[in-house]
């Protein structure tokens, strides 16, 4: 049975990257009728809020995403606290007192002498007594982890054959001073106690996996058990490294722009694979994932295909899809006649104003007396279906005026506008009294 986790750790909102990896976990489990676990890494507690992880649960459900089961993991600090017991008595996690001066000294030293700036592990021949002796000063001691000096190396359903260097890596501490179990340490445990089967995140935890593999065989587990996929990174559009500004873009901030969370899935769940974009809804989604479309580079993030995204979904959506988040009043009629001009839903609120309330209609010059004409010419209501061609036949009769010159003057008399939706469709739903009181607007 697949099992799949996605962990954040509720140090900010979702932004674009994580709720790619967010998507490609959802869609594997899905597809495979796995298991989705939304774990909540906070045992950082000087680094997570809780209103981030509030906020993490609701924007995922926004985007389309629900877990079949999920946890904070500050709720098992017994687990870890106990699991920590057996790896310290076993020797691989070791008491260290060096404080940051000490270890930055030794770092800058290292470098200087040529040599990588790994931890030294000089904790490792702290005798009892010296630990005493620190332990009396008042010190407590955080722990590290000790690498065993091999290459680890795992076949990566994306990236293919990997492998991380140990010996190249200092030994990770995984429990502070104040007795707090840190991510790389506790996911290893939960991966373990949740039975995760697929272990599917950003390619920036290369070398956590590298240590973590480590971790799981000194915690008795065997690692290739697990399948791991590391997704390669986002760029911004100019094709740099993922900056600042990709991470700031946020699922709420994309939300708070009006950008449809539907749109959002189904640009990020295709992103970077050899799937052209189309706007499915997740079980479309689902059924077409897989790990080998995955490019094995960086993908870039454009913010102008996801606004295209948009425009698709949105062309495509159903009165019932948006209608909550129309203007008071809005019609199928009107979702019906406008949907096909919009980028963002909130434009609406704009072509509602047409149909249905105010708008400034514009003088236009020169053309006076053909809107007075065309006034003439509108038809008396009850308006039916063909209440448009029989206006325009109406309007030829009358000025002789056809094509641009016929239509360019009413739409921006009648919308205040050079584009958007067919006027056959709008004239119907903004009424007779209303089309007349701006003809005559614009013709003054
Ligand atoms: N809490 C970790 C993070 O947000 C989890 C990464 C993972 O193992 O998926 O980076």
């Amino acid at each position: 049975m697949t099992k799949v986790r996605f962990a954040p750790s509720p140090t900010g909102h979702l932004h674009v990257g994580n709720a790619r990896a967010a998507l490609a976990n959802y869609l594997y489990a899905r597809r495979q009728h796995g298991v989705f676990l939304l774990r909540i890494d906070d045992t950082d507690a000087e680094r997570s809020r809780p209103e981030y992880a509030e906020a993490i649960e609701h924007d995922l459900r926004w985007l389309g995403i629900e877990w079949d089961e999920s946890f904070h993991q500050s709720s098992r600090l017994e687990l870890y606290a106990e699991v920590a017991e057996k790896l310290k008595a076993s020797g691989r996690l070791y008491p260290c007192f060096e404080s940051e001066d000490e270890l930055r000294f030794k770092r800058d030293l290292r470098l200087k002498q040529g040599k990588p700036p790994v931890y030294d592990r000089a904790m490792l021949r702290l005798t009892p007594e010296q630990r005493a002796q620190a332990e009396a000063n008042g010190k407590r001691p955080y722990w590290r982890f000790r690498l065993t000096d091999t290459t680890v190396t795992w076949i990566d359903r994306v990236l293919g054959q990997r492998l991380v260097k140990l010996t190249a890596v200092s030994d990770p501490v995984l429990i502070r001073a104040d007795g707090t179990p840190l991510y790389t340490f506790t996911s290893v445990v939960d991966d373990i106690a949740t039975e995760i089967t697929d272990v599917i995140r950003g390619e920036d935890h290369i070398t956590n996996t590298g240590i973590q593999i480590d971790l799981f065989g000194a915690l008795g587990f065997n690692p290739s058990r697990l399948s791991f996929s590391h997704l390669p990174l986002l760029t911004d559009s100019d094709g740099g490294k993922l900056s600042k500004r990709l991470d700031s873009l946020t699922l709420r901030s994309l939300r708070g722009d009006g950008v449809e969370a539907s749109a959002i899935a189904a640009y990020l769940a295709r992103l970077g694979t050899s799937d052209d974009p189309e706007p499915l809804g997740m079980a479309e989604l689902a059924a077409s994932f897989s790990f080998e479309k995955y490019s094995k580079s960086s993908a870039r993030f454009d913010i102008s295909q996801l606004l295209t995204m948009n425009r698709r979904v949105l062309h495509m959506a159903e009165f019932s899809d948006v209608a909550d988040r129309l203007p008071t009043g809005a019609t199928e009629a009107f979702w019906l006649a406008v949907r096909g001009n919009l980028d963002l839903l909130n434009e609406a609120r704009g072509w509602w104003d047409v149909v249905a309330g105010e708008i400034v209609a514009p003088v236009i010059e020169n053309e006076g007396d053909y809107l007075i004409s065309a006034l003439e010419a509108l038809p008396a209501e009850p308006w039916d279906n063909f209440v448009w061609p029989n206006w325009i036949d109406a309007i030829k009769d009358a000025t002789g005026r056809k094509g641009r010159a016929l239509f360019m003057p009413l739409r921006l008399a009648l919308t205040g506008e050079d584009h958007g939706p067919e006027l056959r469709d709008l004239l119907p739903l903004m009424g007779r009294a209303r089309a007349a009181e701006r003809l005559r607007m614009a013709a003054a």
